[in-house]
């Protein structure tokens, strides 16, 4: 198999990492994920393959033994795997969550992960932002993170941290100031890397919730936990503007997972629409059959063109705030369109689960609540692009 980092020196060919994914994904089959979603169990061998064909690395820098790619690339990379029909939530944030440390960390601090990031001897996977009582709220978050000499003690809980029990190292945004007392909303939290490793029982608790797709996500409480002061990424109190970079290279990543579920379900509905025949004829000769795959078709490609120009922004180092967040909500309602379609055009099978269409209908769903749901980006562009007053 090609592999990324001879992708690279080739000039980058995106077609021919599009081929090595479906190659590697080619031994997954939907058997091998119905299995791990009915037992709500990690995808370990998926992963590690992944893992060593150098593809989680793809954002990563060459010096730090990665393949030096950008988001396009990398968003090419997580849309064949889901066209393949498998899943990359299990381990997309491999790719994006150390972009945090890469723009903003220390020399030291990138000298000290990312070698260990791109190898794979270290996962850093897991984000936590989300809290029960702020949400969607993020700068209203109430886990605290108070300096006692060369650490931090941290107090506080964490919702929907997905993969901690599969990740090695954290990316913390806990609060350092005071709401009341900063000048700016934007100020007082900061961003820490916790080793979980050393964390877990010293004051880290990590609990699965068991949600309706196999995400392995949990919620994390912190009680008197220790982070030394040197995992403080960037400036004490700035830590919003270090994960905000960082979010619309998820956010287009995301969108690029979406691209790859709706060509899933098209794929699936317009080969299943020509194969089964009620009345004497294939279900697909029925315009009410055909339309609603056509115009799920006619919307991923619209959104393709959206999440292609987000990337090709954000690879530029130009701000693409608005487009990274269209492509994500375009996207994520592009696949549900698809989903619909395909699961109508399935009719009662659909419901069986060894068409891997329920599965991936319940997955593709997530995508218009997280990481971000759809009305806070609409309030965005409201706001933001559109010039109308603030909504919340
Ligand atoms: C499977 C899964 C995995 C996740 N993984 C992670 C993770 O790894 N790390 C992490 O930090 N978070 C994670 N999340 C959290 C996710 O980012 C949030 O669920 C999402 O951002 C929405 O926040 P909330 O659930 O608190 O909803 P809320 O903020 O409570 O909002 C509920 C609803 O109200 C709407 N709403 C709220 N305020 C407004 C407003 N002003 N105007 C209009 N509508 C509004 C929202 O759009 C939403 O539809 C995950 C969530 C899920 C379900």
């Amino acid at each position: 198999m090609t592999m990324p980092e001879d992708i690279a020196a080739e000039g980058q060919d995106m077609e021919q990492i599009r081929q090595a994914v479906r190659a590697l994904c080619a031994d997954f089959p939907g058997k091998y994920w119905r299995q791990k979603d009915r037992d709500r169990e990690y995808p370990t061998e998926f992963v590690t393959a992944l893992t060593k064909s150098g593809f989680l690395a793809a954002l990563i820098p060459e010096e730090y033994g990665g393949s030096g790619l950008g988001v396009t690339h990398a968003g090419a990379i997580l849309e064949e795997i889901q066209k393949s029909g498998c899943n990359g939530g299990a381990c997309h944030a491999q790719m994006y969550i150390m972009g945090t440390i890469l723009r903003h960390g220390s020399p030291e601090q990138k000298a000290r992960w990312l070698p260990k990031i791109a190898s794979g001897e270290l996962r850093l996977q897991a984000f936590a932002v989300t809290e029960p009582t702020s949400g969607t709220d993020t700068l209203s978050l109430s886990t605290t993170a108070e300096r006692d000499g060369d650490h931090y003690v941290v107090n506080g809980q964490k919702v929907w941290t997905s993969r901690a029990e599969h990740s090695d190292l954290m990316l913390l945004l806990a609060r350092t100031m005071p709401k009341d007392k900063v000048e700016k909303r934007t100020d007082g939290l900061s961003v820490f890397v916790v080793d979980m490793r050393k964390a877990l029982g010293n004051g880290l608790t990590i609990r699965p919730i068991r949600a309706m797709i196999n995400h392995s996500t949990t919620e994390v409480f912190f009680d008197n936990m220790k982070v030394p002061a040197e995992n403080l990424i960037g400036q004490e109190g700035k830590g919003f503007r270090c994960i905000i970079d960082g979010m619309n290279a998820e956010r287009i990543l995301i969108a690029h997972e979406c691209i790859g579920d709706g060509r899933w379900f098209i794929k699936k509905a317009t080969d299943y629409a020509n194969e089964r025949v009620v009345f004497g004829r294939p279900i697909g000769q029925n315009q009410g059959i055909q339309f609603p795959i056509a115009r799920a078709y006619a919307a991923i490609e619209a959104a393709d063109l959206m999440v292609k120009k987000a990337a090709a922004m954000f690879d530029a180092g130009q701000p693409c705030g608005p487009e990274a967040n269209m492509a994500k909500m375009i996207g994520s309602e592009a696949a549900w369109q698809a989903a619909e379609a395909c699961m109508q055009t399935h009719g009662g099978f659909a419901f069986a689960e060894e068409y891997d269409i329920e599965r991936k209908f319940r997955e593709t769903r997530l995508y218009q609540i997280a990481p971000i749901s759809t009305n806070l980006i609409l309030a965005y562009i409201a706001e933001h692009v559109l010039g109308l007053p603030r909504s919340y």
